[in-house]
């Protein structure tokens, strides 16, 4: 079966190499002219390095990436708030988180893939004619095939085909992300920990010896631009009353490695589907960051709608049977992500909220973390 997918991040490409595994043909096309520049870094949770292990690639990833074994919520003076050890993951599932930057996430998942990305192809729109897709690129070109995967992220151009009444939510809140150069010691050379303070948030964790990836988490206007001449001062002054090694931190980043978006995710849709067209990954259900689950839950959709392909002829449905199952425990993470972003900014009652969460009982948060991480097919 030719299958279309549009667009090379990580949804696309683990899709593309749990299919291929699967027997299926596919042919990946990516809006970037190069593969190379994602920026900052990310959390692989237990749950997609469970995906990965199944698929061949979790060795590659711990080996470019950096195993944790903690992850912690502090308060500004990195007083510990709440830490849970993954160790706990790591017996149940066989993984604990892993910290990576993303051009080395998408270069092992390319390698893996083995075939040859289509780049500088920026989808402009799809056509359904029951007998086959077509997908119409901006420079003019078009391919077909028998089903397309619209796996091209929050702003996904197929969503807006089949769905064009569907809407991004701005959360209030901007994000700054960046790669220091820096070694860091214990307690956190093996931690992802992220503070809390009075206004702005601040997470990090180490993603090879000499390299730390963090962001920075503040409340702001939509579309607030930064004056790049000054980002980095901008910043250090911001987080100035947080404890070490957080100015380190920032004083260890070159200006041209900060990135800046707002936080936002996609209002639940209530179909992931049409005629021979699926979403997956943040085309389908972007969520906010605040529970590093966006990436995870792409790499949990490649696993489940490779599987239902690959056993079911009928492509109609798989795709009823990938939505099926992938959608309650999706929406859940969205909506539970978005009420972690509320409660880390809370204007008032923040010392409530810091004592709340320093007594909820461990075993609570591990047995919530051991749902999470499950994958049950
Ligand atoms: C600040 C921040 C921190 C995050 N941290 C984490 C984390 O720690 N852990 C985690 O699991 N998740 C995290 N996420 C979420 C994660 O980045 C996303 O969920 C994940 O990247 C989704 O993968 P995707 O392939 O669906 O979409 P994307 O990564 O957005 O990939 C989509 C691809 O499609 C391409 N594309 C777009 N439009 C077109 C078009 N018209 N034609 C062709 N190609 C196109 C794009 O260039 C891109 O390569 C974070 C997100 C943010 C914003």
């Amino acid at each position: 079966m030719k299958t279309i997918i549009i667009g090379g991040g990580i949804a696309g490409l683990t899709t593309a190499i749990a299919l291929e595994q699967q027997g299926i043909d596919t042919h990946v096309y990516e809006a970037q002219s190069s593969l190379g520049v994602a920026g900052a870094g990310i959390w692989m949770a237990t749950n997609a390095m469970q995906v990965f292990e199944r698929l061949g690639l979790a060795d590659d990833i711990k080996q470019r990436g950096m195993p944790l074994d903690k992850i912690e919520i502090a308060d500004y003076r990195l007083k510990t708030i709440q830490a849970t050890s993954q160790l706990l993951f790591v017996e149940a599932y066989g993984f604990s988180v892993t910290s990576i930057l993303r051009s080395r996430l998408r270069d092992t998942l390319v390698e893996h893939y083995g075939k040859p990305v289509h780049t500088a192809k920026r989808l402009d729109r799809v056509l359904d004619n029951g007998q086959s897709v077509k997908a119409f690129f901006t420079d003019g070109s078009h391919v077909s095939g028998e089903i397309l995967i619209g796996a091209d992220g929050i702003h996904s151009a197929v969503r807006q085909e089949l769905f064009p009444k569907s809407q991004i939510r701005y959360s209030g809140q901007t994000c700054w992300r960046g790669i220091a150069d820096i070694a860091l010691e214990a307690p956190y050379e093996r931690a992802c920990v992220e503070t809390w303070g009075k206004k702005y948030r601040f997470g990090l964790s180490v993603i090879s010896d000499k390299e730390v990836y963090w962001f920075a988490v503040a409340k702001a206007p939509r579309g607030e631009k930064d004056d790049r001449s000054f980002i980095k001062e901008k910043l250090q002054s911001m987080y100035a009353e947080f404890s070490e090694p957080i100015p380190s931190i920032l004083s260890a980043t070159p200006s041209h490695r900060i990135i800046r978006n707002d936080i936002t995710d996609l209002l639940p849709i209530r179909d992931w589907h049409k005629g021979r067209i699926c979403l997956i990954g943040d085309a389908a259900h972007a969520t906010t960051p605040n529970m590093g689950q966006g990436g995870g839950q792409a790499v949990e959709d490649a696993w489940f709608l490779s599987r239902v392909l690959g056993e079911e002829k009928d492509y109609r449905l798989a795709f009823q049977q990938f939505q099926k199952k992938r959608q309650k425990k999706v929406t859940q993470v969205v909506k539970t992500s978005w009420q972690i972003g509320k409660v880390a900014h809370l204007s008032f009652g923040q010392g409530l909220r810091n004592f709340l969460l320093r007594n909820t009982p461990k075993s609570i948060a591990e047995k919530r973390m051991l749902d999470l991480y499950s994958i049950d097919y």
